[in-house]
């Protein structure tokens, strides 16, 4: 039948006028099966409207809706070694990554992006499913320490958007390597002070839930998305079980205390910019004033907590992990104006206790022996003057001991 399509169709067309339609103008969601017209879906950032089902998203597209205004600056991931491995399987791997550059004109499935969001500054490190499944190879590695590097560097916060099918398989072991280092590498925003949130989409598993994406301050996940380790399929015939409706969706995980919210696609920047609020430093832009800083701070944290609490039914888990964190934030001494963060927090937990709500989740926290003893050295170390009843004391075996 070649010369029907080689031959007729093209002569039929030069009569006709050839027309440019894309190809695909009605698009069927694959929950509902309702049909809908492809600019309204676009206007509608890909969520079904007749059913609010969340279809992936383009990652361009995506940073566009999260920052400011649409507005970002993107930043080079640095080049990494190709296929060190000389890996094939039915292809080679310079082959898939060539047609995968090709379908996506991006080097690699990471991208690193820099802007705000509600005011903040933020450094995002995006994921790209199109290229290879989101799979986390070297580059993808690089691109999440390239980010947190940037964000330590510019005082901003990071947000990490996996959507991902987990480690790169045809860089064995070097794909591996990358889960220690992208927690290294988020550990060092933390360790500046900084907020790092996840953003799971649909969907994050495997090597990339096995590392970065479970350690954010905040977690935040698109309603429905699919969240896990391992497959539905591959469990149940592991441990020859059935599992419960739900499972792995970002419902399920925020019912079971792995996501904090789950977050409708058009309220996400909105949410996103209310909690760096509550979390970053707004001194910055008081020139170093840093009472003028805390007396914002405080004043913004009553807000925005008053906001969420009014419209995220979820924090609970946040709160939780935020008093946590604050077991490790608050520095032995009690020294509070050292960090204005901790202030923050310690601001936003007892703002917490203040509220019966809250009450029942610091009771969960203390009502464990082993945790009792810490909740002490928290009510310590709320005190600004206060010292820690015992401190620990310093062992001559050690050997930076001796260096004082
Ligand atoms: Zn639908």
């Amino acid at each position: 039948m070649n010369w029907l399509t080689n031959f007729i169709r093209p002569k039929i067309r030069s009569i006709v006028g050839a027309k440019d339609v894309p190809e695909n103008l009605w698009q069927k969601c694959p929950s509902c099966e309702g049909m809908l017209f492809h600019r309204d879906l676009n206007e509608n950032l890909n969520v079904c409207s007749h059913c609010g089902y969340h279809m992936k998203m383009g990652v361009m597209e995506r940073l566009r809706h999260l920052f400011d205004n649409g507005e970002f600056t993107r930043h080079k991931v640095p080049d990494v070694p190709v296929d060190p491995l000389r890996f094939k399987d039915k292809k080679k791997y310079t082959d898939r990554l060539k047609d995968a550059q090709h379908k996506t004109a991006e080097k690699d499935a990471i991208i690193v992006a820099e802007g705000k969001i509600g005011g903040n500054p933020v450094v995002i490190a995006a994921f790209n499913f199109e290229f290879m499944g989101g799979s986390m190879g070297a580059a993808v590695g690089e691109g999440i320490v390239r980010g947190a590097e940037i964000a330590v560097q510019h005082h901003a916060a990071f947000l990490a958007i996996p959507a991902s099918g987990g480690a790169r398989m045809q860089e064995g072991m070097i794909s591996l390597i990358q889960l220690p280092r992208s927690i290294i590498a988020v550990q060092m925003v933390k360790d500046a002070g900084l907020p790092y949130f996840v953003l799971l989409t649909d969907p994050t598993t495997g090597g990339v839930s096995a590392s970065f994406a479970m350690l954010g301050d905040v977690h935040l996940a698109e309603p429905g998305c699919m969240i896990g380790f391992a497959g539905k399929r591959v469990i149940e015939e592991t441990i020859r079980e059935q599992l419960p409706e739900g499972f792995q969706t970002a419902e399920y995980c925020r019912d079971h205390g792995v996501v904090d919210i789950v977050c409708p696609r058009k309220d996400l920047p909105q949410t996103l910019g209310n909690l760096l609020s509550l979390l970053m430093q707004r001194s910055l832009a008081t020139g170093g004033d840093r009472d003028a800083g805390r007396r914002q701070n405080n004043l913004e944290s009553s807000n925005s907590l008053k906001h969420l609490k009014n419209n995220v039914t979820a924090l609970p888990t946040a709160g939780k992990r935020a008093a946590k964190s604050l077991k490790n934030l608050v520095p032995a001494n009690g020294d509070l104006d050292g960090d204005h963060r901790t202030a923050r927090v310690v601001k936003m937990v007892s703002l917490m206790e203040q509220d019966p709500e809250w009450k029942t989740v610091r009771n969960i926290e203390t009502d464990t022996g082993r945790d009792t003893k810490k909740s002490k050295s928290l009510q310590i170390s709320n005190s600004p003057t206060a010292l820690p009843a015992v401190l620990p004391k310093p062992s001559p075996k050690k050997r930076y001991a001796a260096k004082g």
